[in-house]
């Protein structure tokens, strides 16, 4: 398959997407700014797995869905108040588009519209995403989404974080790439994902490289010895104290989840 095939930009609603679902894990992005894509996935190892096809990339511009002559998207808030908000009568027949050829059970297939008041985006959702056949995920602007169509179409909320971004692209790409990354063959080394952060409920212990020694500062001796059983162990402490000191939240939780006998 040739990737302009996988990487369409689909500017006019006309140009149906295929009615079989995609071959490989993608992402259908709708948006007001599909030039945004892929971005910073375009680049080192998810560019190139991109390149082979291990994901794929549908933007569907949100434009040509807009209303009359000048394409309108949105209109200003119900109630008053600043800002404009994207129409409902837009934004649904995008979202119907996007959802051409993909599976209507949302565990194979989640639609996702980015949002600070979203569930906040976590290394096990991102697995859940990845386990699926891919994700459609709305990227919102201005002062967001009519209501009507987040519920009409059960949208799941998704935050990247207690702040709020002026675009949802930024954060789709954000939840894209830790979610391909997790895909069979996309990181170099598959262990490198099972041993980082968050994979066990904790923070990761310290990375050293070479020099042995820099401004003076050695790399802790136990890395040295070769002892494969010493430099578990130490990891591990590290990874408790880290966890411990920087992230209580997250410390507490590993503790209930041992106490659990998990
Ligand atoms: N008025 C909204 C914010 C709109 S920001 C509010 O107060 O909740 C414009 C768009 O940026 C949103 O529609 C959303 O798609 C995106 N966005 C902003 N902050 C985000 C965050 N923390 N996580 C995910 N998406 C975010």
């Amino acid at each position: 398959m040739s990737i302009a095939g996988r990487v369409s930009t689909l500017r006019r609603p006309r140009d149906l997407m295929e009615e079989r679902p995609p071959a490989a894990w993608t992402a259908r992005i709708v948006t007001l700014f599909p030039e945004a894509f892929p971005g910073i996935l375009g680049l080192s190892l998810t560019g190139k797995a991109r390149d082979q096809g291990l994901w794929g990339l549908d933007t569907i511009d949100l434009r040509p869905f807009g209303l009359g002559k000048h394409k309108n998207v949105d209109d200003t808030p119900a109630g008053g108040g600043a800002g404009m908000v994207l129409r409902a009568d837009v934004v649904g027949p995008a979202l119907d588009h996007a959802a051409l050829g993909t599976p209507e059970d949302r565990t194979r297939w989640p639609v996702v519209y980015m949002s600070p008041r979203g569930k906040p985006f976590t290394q096990a959702m991102a697995q859940r995403f990845a386990g699926a056949e891919g994700m459609t995920i709305l990227c919102g602007r201005f002062e967001g989404v009519d209501e009507r169509v987040l519920d009409h179409y059960a949208i799941e909320e998704v935050s990247i974080g207690d702040f709020v971004l002026t675009g949802g692209e930024l954060a789709a790409q954000i939840v894209i790439d830790a979610t391909i990354r997790l895909l069979p063959g996309v990181l170099g080394n598959q262990a490198s994902t099972e041993e980082e952060s968050f994979s066990h409920g904790l923070l990761e212990h310290p990375q050293y490289t070479r020099p042995a020694e820099w401004q003076g500062r050695a790399i802790p001796e136990v890395l040295m010895s070769g002892h494969h059983g010493r430099i578990e162990a130490w990891r591990r402490a590290q990874s408790e104290e880290i966890t411990r000191t920087r992230r209580p939240d997250l410390w507490d939780a590993h503790i209930a989840k041992q106490k659990k006998g998990d």
